[in-house]
């Protein structure tokens, strides 16, 4: 069984406007509606949780009724940080799930053939699976306005979501996570940290993260 954690709790400052950016409007409907129509057609995954904004939960129900998103099976509300909204949703998904993929609502636009090489990771014995995009640029790693180091780009990448784990790792990774207040920018790196394997599989241009108008602008034009 795989169970989708589906993160859409953040308040989108840089976006401006006066909701938070999951209910920004993208072409017809709040941008919510793009993963969660997507995520429900997957035919690789079975059941859907929402984190949602406090006081608006009961809009991401109504959206997701509203979508026919029928693997949405809780609703819950989110924490100060990305990961404290992941443990709350992760905290609906029952025991007997074997994966859980967790996806940002700010990569509105899931390919369907990503989750299936994310599966393929796992299948293969690794913890997790990550979707990444070579570099376009030089990274420096920087101290007080000066270069530290530059690390060889071909050995970097960027990566998106939606991530999968081994549903057992992934809750002690989080357990860990906690006791360690580690506060991540991933999952990732919580089952790094954790000691765990995590591969890395092709991403996609399309899984591109809104974060400020143009972006939104940009995934728009995609639709
Ligand atoms: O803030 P960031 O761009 O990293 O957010 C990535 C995803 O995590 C977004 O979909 C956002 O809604 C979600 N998030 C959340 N709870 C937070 C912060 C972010 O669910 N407290």
């Amino acid at each position: 069984m795989v169970w989708a954690v589906l993160v859409a709790a953040g308040r989108g400052e840089r976006l401006g406007g006066d909701r938070p950016k999951a209910f920004v409007r993208l072409g017809e409907l709040p941008l919510l509606a793009e993963p969660l129509r997507r995520l429900d057609e997957s035919e690789w995954i079975d059941s859907v949780v929402v984190v949602a904004p406090p006081e608006w939960e009961e809009p991401a129900i109504l959206l997701a009724e509203e979508v026919g998103a029928s693997k949405v099976t809780a609703c819950v509300t989110g924490g100060a940080t990305r990961t404290d909204s992941v443990r709350a949703g992760v905290a609906e998904v029952p025991e007997e799930a074997a994966v859980i993929l967790v996806h940002d609502a700010a990569r509105p636009l899931l390919p369907p053939e990503v989750v299936p090489r994310l599966l393929d990771a796992l299948a293969a014995g690794f913890d997790g699976a990550v979707p990444a995009l070579p570099l376009r640029d030089t990274v420096k790693l920087v101290a007080d306005g000066a270069v530290v180091e530059t690390p060889a780009r071909d050995e970097l990448v960027t990566v998106q979501t939606p991530q999968a784990f081994v549903a057992p790792v992934f809750r002690a990774a989080l357990e860990q996570a906690g006791t360690s207040r580690l506060q991540a920018t991933d999952c990732a790196s919580l089952v790094e940290a954790a000691g765990g394997r995590v591969a890395v599989v092709e991403g996609d241009e399309r899984l591109l993260k809104v974060t400020t108008p143009a972006d939104l602008e940009r995934v728009a034009s995609w639709l």
